[in-house]
């Protein structure tokens, strides 16, 4: 064996960071405070039929894409049953007040010559700007699985370091151009004026190179993982939280769970978020002004989800992500709306099945909301938390369902079952501070407070997961790489990954 390592939390970051150590003879356990593991891939069932939580669409599964190779590096390609979101409409926009629909095409020339279709004026911002945007993935080595050296460490343009509103503004005058060019903004909670152009591109690109669904939901993704570490000799406890870090001599000495067992190895993991960890560390390990930094990083906003069980036969499948906006002007402005009682826009979608047909399962509603909203009932815990909070959740729900039927007219009649998340469900069942989905936000204005290397100044303690790098599907197990290259050498994965590729 290569040592041992001990990681904290189950969820994305966790369960890649364990299967490359495994693969690499580390001898890996992953403790996890949920009931099932899986983290952002963890799905819930409910009468027959599941519901994904946190992980709705992918980038980065296509041929040449970073997830594709890190997954027949780990071996896993074939256990993953994947759906491929069609390239002539990968996304649409919906503008209620001016009744306009923009479709959205996947592959760079098809993306480009379908805006500049709607957009002919703008013909030549449109072709340079998608220019730029996968010239700027460039600056990321990591992010085409090249040798790396620490994010934003590199010299980088001034174009990667600007606020993602400002790169658009560089290139395109058209003002609705701009929002459009901008609709990807829930998915990595963008703010104007903070949001770096590099996340903004990273995304982008990802989403230009061909989107792609779970069938059945992610949780297969964290169960394929999980099967990498157990069968490398590794153990993936659930129902564990870690509730203790004992660290002595800037080094951790063991872990604690909830139920007193401890747990001792070489190295440790944290892959929650890094405030929950030093929450649970021994008291004066970490200098007061690496705390006080971490109580200080804004955090991204949070959501809430409606998920709908729909009736046999009745609701047509959509094989794309819906975007529904109220008017033109909001898309930079959704984190501050989420702070008011009405959303104004939301995304929608009709995840796949196995053996999908005409009509879907399900139909999930989600839109971006501030912890502010609910607020007031911070203090309560899940199943406990008063009439006066299940009665918002049910308006909020069908102030949503209200909406979408403007559009669906006969969606109630389709509608089997609701039920919703809100900010609190988020924060209890991810542990993030005010049920931040993609933990902190990164700002350009500030970007050093905001970066946070794999490292500690404990010696056997790394960190891993959205907070580090970049979040989502794509950018934690980037992340993954990293903090598992902490540990068994620098570039152990990439070389590997590389390798195995050439040889594909
Ligand atoms: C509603 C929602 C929708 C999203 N949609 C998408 C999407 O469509 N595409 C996309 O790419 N990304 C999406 N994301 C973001 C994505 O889910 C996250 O970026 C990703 O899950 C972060 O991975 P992580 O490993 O850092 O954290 P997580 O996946 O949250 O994992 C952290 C794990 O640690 C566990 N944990 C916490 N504290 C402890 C403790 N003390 N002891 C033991 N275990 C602990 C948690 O239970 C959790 O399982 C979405 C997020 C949310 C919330």
């Amino acid at each position: 064996m290569n040592g041992s390592c001990i990681i904290i939390g189950g969820g994305i970051g966790g369960l890649f960071t364990g299967a490359f150590l495994s693969k690499n003879g580390v001898k890996v356990t992953v403790l996890e405070k949920n009931s099932i593991i899986g983290g952002g891939l963890q799905c819930f069932t409910r009468k027959g039929k599941t519901f994904e939580t946190g992980m709705h669409v992918a980038g980065g599964f296509g041929p040449n894409g970073s997830l594709n190779k890190i997954c027949r590096y780990l071996g896993i390609s074939h256990k993953l049953k994947l759906q491929e979101v069609p390239s002539e409409c990968s996304d649409e926009i919906y503008y209620r007040s001016s009744n306009e629909l923009f479709k959205i095409a996947s592959g760079r020339q098809q993306f480009t010559e379908r805006l500049i279709q709607y957009f002919p004026h703008e013909a030549k911002g449109i072709t340079a700007y998608v220019d730029e945007l996968f010239r700027l993935t460039e600056e990321v080595p990591l992010f085409s699985l090249h040798e790396d050296s620490p994010l934003l460490e590199n010299k980088h343009s001034d174009n990667f370091l600007i606020s993602a509103d400002s790169l658009i503004d560089k290139f395109v005058q058209d003002k609705k151009l701009r929002e459009i060019l901008a609709y990807l903004n829930p998915l990595y909670g963008g703010v104007k004026g903070h949001t770096p152009a590099y996340i903004h591109a990273i995304l982008n690109v990802l989403y230009i190179n061909g989107a792609t669904r779970f069938i059945g939901g992610g949780q297969q993704l964290a169960n394929a993982l999980c099967e990498i570490i157990t069968d490398n000799g590794g153990v993936v406890k659930s129902n564990s939280p870690v509730v203790k870090i004992e660290i002595e001599d800037k080094a951790v000495q063991y872990v604690q769970i909830e139920t007193g067992e401890k747990y001792i190895a070489d190295n440790y993991v944290s892959a929650i978020h890094p405030l929950a960890m030093v929450n649970i560390a021994s008291n004066g390990a970490f200098r007061k002004s690496f705390v006080h930094r971490l109580n200080v990083i804004p955090n991204s906003t949070s959501a809430f989800s409606v998920y709908i069980d729909l009736k046999p036969n009745s609701f047509e499948y959509i094989d794309h992500t819906c975007y529904y906006m109220e008017n033109f002007g909001l898309m930079w402005e959704q984190e501050r709306q989420a702070n008011q009682s009405i959303p104004n826009s939301f995304m929608y979608m009709t995840p796949p099945d196995e053996n999908q047909g005409q009509y879907a399962n399900r139909l999930l509603i989600h839109c971006l909301m501030s912890f502010e909203m609910v607020k007031k009932w911070e203090n309560t815990a899940s199943g406990k938390r008063g009439t006066s909070y299940e009665e918002w959740k049910f308006l909020m729900a069908n102030y949503l369902i209200d909406k979408l039927s403007t559009l669906y007219p006969h969606l109630r009649d389709c509608i089997s079952d609701v039920y919703s998340s809100s900010p609190l469900t988020i924060r209890d069942f991810y542990n993030t501070k005010n049920g931040a989905i993609f933990g902190f936000r990164k700002d350009c204005e500030n970007l050093l407070i905001s970066r946070l290397p794999v490292y500690t100044k404990i010696s056997n303690l790394f960190l891993t997961g959205q907070n580090v790098i970049l979040h989502g599907i794509c950018g934690v197990p980037l992340t993954a790489i990293n903090t598992s290259e902490a540990i068994l050498g620098k570039n152990a994965i990439i070389n590997a990954i590389q390798r195995q590729n050439e040889n594909c």
